[in-house]
């Protein structure tokens, strides 16, 4: 049961938020769970499809535009729609529907194990007329391009002719919202049909953006197992392919549809899909169905959590990382956007969020996408330098706080650009990577270049003080307080960018100096800089407060008025769609996670009893507002031994969109609080680290379970790792033997054995 998202209910308040929760995607190519058949005159549907990175360039209205405010920005273009089939039963007048006629019986699934949806449908016309109805559908982890859907159609009391007329519509717009930030506010129609037609038995469509001139293109084949008089016909942007048949007894019909676009399949785009489509020929929907599994076995082998009891959570923790898998781009082009590839919530931009909460799960699962999702950003990383430049600094890079293609696309800049953490959250994300593969020659290709650009931007925006090093004029993570001097996130992030930029040097001279002198002579590296590097590092002013004993958040945190909290009535939270920005700045008050963050990310950079304190203290003025705080919460109450209340975060976490608590699922999934789930697992309960000195763990288990497991993959070893209330036991299931660490100790892995240990 735990393995699906199962669906009884259809009444249409559920729908726009189920259809983010039914979306289908592989990283490259995304669908909304819209309904074949549409829905009623006038319910609200967001209908989309996507490809991951193809985009619009819209203008940004400002009424002052300031220098290097930027002009333009990239927007995630909703795509043609090829979801519609409409089925119309002899007699009757209309197709159909979940809004006429009578439902009998109605049930949704999305299998997580397998990698499809499906619905099922009994249903009565009004003259009278039973069929059953099952709509499947596949986004191909396996070919990316394909999105197909299976319809079989049983006769229950009826037989007679049935019509199918299925469309891909090239006449689509985006979705908006005027009254939400964090939804677009203009700019709904961004495409216009290049092409439609018929190719033999191929319909396409091929879609072009107003601006950006990119091009996307759906070309279909429909198969239907009937005897059938059937017809494709293109008009005005739309192919619809009609057939009519006798239904006598249970009838397929299947209708493959492949996805191009101009960013990877060039110029030929539509001929590509069509040879996309004849190397599909032989293969049946089971056939796809059976590919899907196989790969979902591989994924769900090293991803999967356990935790045995309680089947809600369960459930949560598998639908998380089930759409993790869904977002996550493949390819140079691409990234995970805030809301993967489920919904247009804030228009397809990639964040820090794939960095601080996305990556890990896939740098201790699938190194290979980690990988991947780090080469998108060296792929941008020329737009971040020139970004540097335009900000007023010398050099360095200065990475977009929000982008798609690599430019800047936030317009409002004091929780936008002013988050240069996103420089030092993109080189922790390097870091990690190096710790978890060793892989110098990765270093060498990329590693040091984005570790030393990065540095350099913090050499240009600081300065000495007294002695210290300081960073002046940023945002923190928290986007309730911002332009600040001296975040403790931002100086403690950016201390170990320079520190190991530094470092990457010293690795790289010992596995390569020649390729490390070409490196330098390239980007102009000289020893006296890798000294001021280290310089900065070792004086970076981390804020303390003597009397507190906590860190402060920046500078003059600690000088503001508390938010009044007593006299917030809940219904003006979030408080970011009820106050003015500069409210919340002069007030004690965090959206999310900040110091806290900081203290998980770097836990040696303070003592135990500094973060205990600075936890209990943010804790009070944290109200969660966004979705990434709550994780980190959980994960730091683990640390410190609060067992309750990591529990309760990471409550909050785990089933956040199957619940919609936030009440905005209908825009999209949180993807970040999805990677924030298997965080408050594996770094929470489970207290794993991954430093200098290697991997360890010292578990805990909440009290309501009896025990949760998950596996690793670390440097080609695969460990399973199982705790129970009686113990922890680790076994090495692939590769050769590892020393780890274990509650502070080493252990010794080996092949083949288990290793056991009380949990302490
Ligand atoms: C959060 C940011 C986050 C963005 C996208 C905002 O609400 O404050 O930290 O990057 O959402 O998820």
């Amino acid at each position: 049961m735990t393995w699906s998202i199962s669906n009884h209910d259809w009444t249409p308040d559920v729908l726009l938020n189920m259809e983010s929760i039914f979306a289908q995607g592989n990283g490259y190519l995304g669908v909304r769970g819209n309904f074949e058949e549409g829905y009623a005159e006038g319910m609200s549907s967001i209908r989309g499809t996507y490809l991951n990175a193809y985009h619009d360039v819209i203008d940004v209205p400002y009424g002052e535009k300031l220098y290097a405010f930027p002009g333009t920005q990239q927007k995630l273009v909703n795509i043609m729609d090829a979801q519609t089939i409409h089925i119309y039963l002899e007699g009757e007048e209309a197709p159909v529907s979940l809004h006429a006629g009578k439902v009998l019986a109605y049930e949704r699934h999305l299998h997580m194990d397998k990698g499809y949806s499906e619905r099922m449908l009994h249903w009565q016309s009004p003259a009278g007329k039973e069929i059953k109805l099952t709509f499947r559908r596949v986004v191909s982890f396996v070919k990316r391009e394909l999105f197909a859907i299976d319809v079989r159609i049983e006769p229950v009391n009826f037989t007679g002719k049935v019509k199918i007329v299925s469309t891909i519509n090239g006449n689509v717009v985006n979705y908006t919202n005027p009254n939400d930030p964090r939804v677009a506010a203009g700019h709904a129609k961004r495409l216009t049909v290049a092409d439609c037609g018929v190719q033999e038995e191929y319909g396409y469509v091929v879609d072009e953006t107003m601006t950006s001139r990119l091009q996307a293109a759906c070309v279909t084949r429909h198969q239907l197992d009937a005897d059938a008089q059937a017809s494709l016909q293109a008009e005005s942007g739309v192919i619809t392919y009609t057939a009519v048949f006798d239904l006598k007894e249970t009838v397929h019909f299947t209708k493959w549809n492949v996805f191009t676009d101009t960013l990877r399949h060039g110029a030929e785009l539509k001929n590509q899909a069509i040879v996309l489509h004849e190397a599909l020929l032989g293969q049946s929907f089971t056939d796809v169905l059976n590919a899907q599994e196989q790969y979902l076995n591989h994924y769900w082998k090293r991803a999967d959590i356990a935790i045995g009891n309680d089947d809600k959570l369960q459930e949560g923790i598998r639908f998380n990382l089930f759409h993790l898998l869904q977002s996550a781009g493949r390819d140079e082009h691409s990234n995970i956007s805030a809301k993967g590839l489920t919904g247009e919530g804030y228009e397809g931009h990639y964040f820090w969020d794939t960095e601080i909460y996305m990556f890990p799960v896939f740098l201790m699962t699938q190194p290979e996408i980690a990988r991947q999702l780090l080469i998108y950003r060296y792929s941008i990383l020329d737009h971040a330098r020139g970004r540097a430049i335009e900000m007023g600094h010398r050099r360095g890079a200065l990475f977009p706080w929000r982008t798609i293609s690599g430019t800047e696309c936030s317009s409002f800049f004091p929780s936008g650009t002013a988050q240069y953490h996103i420089s030092a959250d993109i080189a922790y994300s390097y870091i990690q990577y190096y710790l978890a593969e060793q892989d110098n020659e990765f270093l060498l290709e990329y590693g040091a270049e984005m570790l030393i650009e990065t540095a350099r931007l913090w050499m240009e925006i600081g300065h000495y003080h007294d002695g210290a090093f300081h960073l002046d004029e940023v945002t923190g993570p928290d986007e309730y307080t911002c332009l600040v001097n001296n975040n403790y996130y931002t100086n403690v992030m950016a201390k170990h960018n320079l520190k190991w930029a530094a470092k990457s040097c010293e690795i790289l001279k010992s596995h390569d100096a020649s390729a490390l002198g070409a490196l330098y002579s390239r980007l102009g590296v000289s020893p006296q800089e890798i000294e001021d590097w280290k310089n900065a590092a070792d004086t970076m002013l981390l804020p303390y407060d003597e009397k507190l004993g906590i860190n402060p958040q920046d500078d003059t945190f600690l000088r503001k008025a508390v938010w009044d909290f007593e006299n917030t009535p809940e219904e003006k939270y979030p408080l970011l769609l009820h106050y003015h920005p500069l409210t919340l700045y002069r007030y004690q008050v965090c959206k999310q996670a900040d110091t806290v963050l900081a203290h998980f990310l770097l836990e040696d950079e303070q003592s135990m009893e500094t973060i205990r304190r600075s936890y209990d203290y943010y804790e009070d003025i944290t109200t969660h507002d966004s979705s990434l705080s709550s994780c980190i919460f959980s994960i730091m109450a683990s640390k410190i031994g609060y067992s309750d209340k990591a529990y309760n975060y990471f409550n909050e976490t785990a089933r956040l969109d199957l619940d919609n608590t936030h009440g905005n699922t209908k825009d999209g999934l949180h993807l970040a609080n999805m990677g924030g789930t298997w965080m408050a697992i594996v770094y929470g309960f489970a207290g794993m680290r991954l430093k200098e000195n290697g991997l360890s763990l010292a578990p805990s288990i909440p009290a309501t379970w009896e025990q949760y497991a998950f596996r690793l993959t670390f440097r080609g070893r695969l460990i399973a790792v199982h705790i129970e209330k009686g113990g922890v036991s680790l076994e090495l299931l692939e590769g050769k033997s590892l020393e780890i660490a274990l509650y502070d100790k080493p252990v010794q892995l080996e092949p083949g054995q288990t290793v056991k240990h009380p949990v302490s």
